[in-house]
């Protein structure tokens, strides 16, 4: 049953990885992702239904605009392939928990979709677009409460509250301290985060936001050591942070178990 239910949540994943393209490319230059449809960028043909299907297209395509031959980049079937797995992954992982946690399926996937979109976003522009962060924070907290209480535990909806709350609160004043460190995307960014962990429990919310601080350090000192940025570059945020919160969605119980039996406290 969980692997016929990640089967599908996985091209279903394909699909919105799709859209997540659309919306990588045209939410930081302000355009709408519903009009015009999408089009070759250097001949202006329509992209055919036929030719929008994802990664399929363009590997029958071999990664070139049928009409004008204009090279499509590869980024476009990446960005489809992670989103079916971060979907097939999340489905997973619902579906095998014991009971089976279907109700929290659309909020855990536009979790994993804003992930996406939020790093690959923020690596090639150094912003987190409000257009994002407000109108899909309200959206997640809706569907994680209308979750926890269809599940029966309106306890966890204390949980996701605080979350969120923390998450913020923890960031602003990083932000506050060190301007120039971090940006008022990140903080708000966090929001979101904190709600979809504060879902899975507040372990799961310190140990997302303490794991992009910890990989973020290690990889930025390990760019600076290897001169591949100075040491006054700006390193997005905002991968860390999606990153973090990955690795804590998927094993933040493990995590807070392994540190509690290291500490001896269980
Ligand atoms: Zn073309």
């Amino acid at each position: 049953m969980a692997g016929l239910v990640a089967l599908l949540a996985g091209v279903l994943g394909l699909a919105f990885g799709s859209f997540a393209n659309v919306v990588i490319h045209r939410v930081p230059e302000g355009r709408s992702v519903a009009r015009p449809p999408s089009a070759c960028p250097r001949c202006g043909t329509e992209i055919r239904p036929r030719d929008n299907i994802p990664v399929v297209s363009w590997l029958l395509l071999r990664g070139r605009c049928r009409d004008c031959g204009a090279p499509i980049s590869p980024r476009y079937p990446v960005v489809e392939l992670v989103c079916g797995a971060l979907f097939a992954g999340t489905a997973w992982w619902l579906a095998s928990a014991d009971p089976p946690d279907w109700w929290a399926l659309p909020a855990m996937g536009l979790f994993v979709w804003m992930l996406l979109v939020v790093t690959v976003i923020d690596y090639e522009t150094r912003r987190i677009p409000n257009a994002l962060t407000y109108p899909l924070t309200p959206a997640l907290a809706v569907l994680l409460v209308v979750a926890a209480l269809a599940n029966g535990e309106p306890g966890r909806i204390v949980d996701v509250l605080i979350g969120g709350a923390g998450a913020f609160a923890f960031l602003l004043v990083l932000a506050l301290i060190n301007p120039r460190g971090m940006g008022m995307g990140d903080v708000k960014y966090a929001a979101f985060l904190g709600l979809g962990l504060g879902y899975v429990g507040l372990g799961a919310v310190v140990i997302g936001i303490f794991g992009a601080f910890l990989i973020g350090s290690v990889i930025s000192i390990g760019l600076i050591v290897t001169r591949l940025r100075g040491r006054k570059d700006m390193i997005p945020f905002g991968p860390f942070l999606s990153i973090g919160a990955l690795l804590a969605l998927l094993f933040g119980s493990q995590i807070a178990d392994a540190y509690l039996s290291a500490v001896g406290l269980a």
